[in-house]
C-alpha cells in the first residue's frame, strides 16, 4: 500500500512531496516525487507525519474533564475517585476504554503510557480495546492502600500475570505517595522485573508535597520516598515534578528517570508552572502528557502549545531568562521524543523500518517554513483525514 503526501521527516525542514510504501506493520520504502502507483490515500496536498504519543493519560477519566475550581486533592476526592469507582462494573470499564481509544485515535494519538483504575476490570477492558484499535501502550492498574474510598484500595496483582502482548505492556502504577503506605511501595518494587515500567506522580501540588512530608517524616524529601523503595530508574515515568528541590532534581536526573511534563493539567488545577530550566540544567529526560482529566485536551499538538505557553508565562512573569521551547522542539517531543522516553523503539518517526503508525493531514493553510508553528497553534483534529495504525489504514470519519 502506498500513501502520498509531503513527508514530515524533520520538523525543522519544509516537507517535500513524496510517498511511503507500507510493509507489514512497518514503513517499507520512502520516495520523493510522484508515487510509483496509485496511492491508497493522500494526494499532493496531503501531509504525512508520525502518529502522536501521549506519555501520561488516565483512561477512566475521559468523562471527567473540565470540572474546575478545585485543587488536586479536593478534585481527586470529589470528581476522580467516584469516576474510577464506576470501573467495578466490567461493562462500564469496557465501554469507557473503547471510547477513550476511539477518541485518542481520532486525535492522532497512536501510542500512550497511562493509568487504569485499581480494578482488574480495567485490564480486561484495555485488552479488549486493544484488539479493536492496537495502540502501542504501557498501561497499569493504579495502586493505592490509603486516603481513597475503600472500593479503590483492593489490589489484585492481575496485570503482570497476563500474557504479554505485542503492543501492550503492563506497568506498575502506585498513584502517588499520598495514597501509598511503605508496605505498598515495597510491594510495587517487588512487582518490577526486567523491562517493566513504573509510573507515578511526583510533586504536582504544594499541598500534596506538604502531606507527603507529614506521611513520611523520616524522608528528606518527596522523591526520596520513592528512591528508598528502589522505584526510581530509567524505566520510571514521573508525572508533573512541579515543586522539586535541587536535591530532588539531581536525584531523579542521576537515576535517569523520565519526567512527564503535563502543562494543561498543571494550569487547570492551578498546581504551578513547570520549571523547564531546572529540568534542562539537570539534564533530565523529558516527555509530555495530556494527563486527562486534569488536562482537558486530548490533542497532543495542543499539549505542546501549552508547554510553550507555560514557558512564556514563566519568562514574562518570573524569570526573564526562562527558556522557551520552539514549536519544532515540542513537535519532536510529541512524536519521537515521547516514543524514545517510553521505549517505543521505531515509533514516532518517518524512516524505513519504523512503525507504520502514521497520520495523513490536510491542513487548511499553505505549507511553508511556518508549517510546524501553524500546526501547533491552530491544531484541529479534523486536519487528520486518515490514520495508519499498526499498518492498517483507517479513514478518520469512520471512527
Ligand atoms: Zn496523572
Amino acid at each position: 500500500m502506498i500513501l502520498q503526501g509531503r513527508l514530515l521527516v524533520d520538523p525543522c525542514q519544509v516537507p517535500v512531496p513524496g510517498w511511503i510504501r507500507l510493509g507489514e506493520r512497518r514503513i517499507a520504502q520512502i520516495g520523493a516525487g510522484d508515487p510509483p502507483e496509485t496511492p491508497a490515500a493522500g494526494d499532493e496536498n496531503s501531509l504525512i507525519c508520525p502518529g502522536f504519543i501521549d506519555a501520561h493519560i488516565h483512561l477512566p477519566q475521559f468523562d471527567s474533564m473540565g470540572c474546575d475550581g478545585m485543587g488536586l486533592l479536593q478534585w481527586l476526592g470529589e470528581i476522580i475517585f467516584p469516576a474510577e469507582t464506576r470501573w467495578l462494573d466490567q461493562e462500564t470499564a469496557c465501554a469507557q476504554t473503547r471510547d477513550a481509544y476511539r477518541r485518542m485515535v481520532r486525535a492522532g494519538t497512536l501510542g500512550y503510557a497511562g493509568y487504569l483504575t485499581s480494578h482488574v476490570q480495567g485490564i480486561t477492558a484495555v485488552e479488549e480495546a486493544a484488539d479493536r484499535l492496537p495502540l502501542r501502550a504501557i498501561a497499569g492498574q493504579v495502586l493505592m492502600d490509603r486516603n481513597a474510598p475503600g472500593t479503590l484500595l483492593e489490589q489484585p496483582p492481575a496485570a503482570l500475570q497476563r500474557a504479554p502482548r505485542r503492543r501492550l505492556s503492563f506497568s506498575v502504577n502506585p498513584r502517588f505517595a499520598v495514597s501509598c503506605s511503605d508496605e505498598l511501595l515495597a510491594s510495587a518494587a517487588a512487582r518490577l522485573s526486567g523491562d517493566t515500567f513504573l509510573q507515578t506522580h511526583l510533586a504536582e501540588s504544594k499541598r500534596e508535597c506538604e502531606l507527603v512530608a507529614e506521611l513520611f517524616p523520616d524522608d528528606p524529601h518527596y522523591a526520596a520516598v520513592y528512591d528508598r523503595h528502589h522505584l526510581l530508574s530509567d524505566r520510571t515515568l514521573l508525572a508533573h515534578c512541579v515543586h522539586l528541590s535541587d536535591d530532588e532534581w539531581a536525584l531523579i536526573a542521576g537515576r535517569r528517570c523520565v519526567v512527564v511534563h503535563c502543562p494543561t493539567a498543571n494550569t487547570f488545577l492551578s498546581s504551578g508552572l513547570f520549571d523547564l530550566d531546572a529540568a534542562r540544567a539537570h539534564g533530565v529526560r523529558l516527555a509530555i502528557g495530556s494527563d486527562v482529566a486534569a488536562g482537558s485536551e486530548i490533542d497532543m499538538p495542543r499539549i505542546g502549545r501549552a508547554m510553550i505557553e507555560v514557558a512564556k508565562m514563566r519568562a514574562m512573569s518570573l524569570q526573564p531568562a526562562a527558556y522557551v521551547p520552539t514549536p519544532q522542539e515540542v513537535w519532536k517531543l510529541i512524536t519521537c521524543g515521547n516514543a524514545d522516553a517510553l521505549g517505543f523503539s521505531g515509533a514516532g518517526r518517518l524512516e524505513v523500518g519504523a512503525d507504520a503508525d502514521l497520520l495523513l493531514l490536510k491542513p487548511r493553510f499553505e505549507i511553508d517554513k511556518h508549517l510546524i508553528s501553524r500546526l501547533i497553534y491552530t491544531w484541529r483534529d479534523d486536519y487528520i483525514t486518515h490514520c495508519v495504525l499498526d499498518g492498517q489504514l483507517i479513514d478518520r470519519r469512520e471512527l
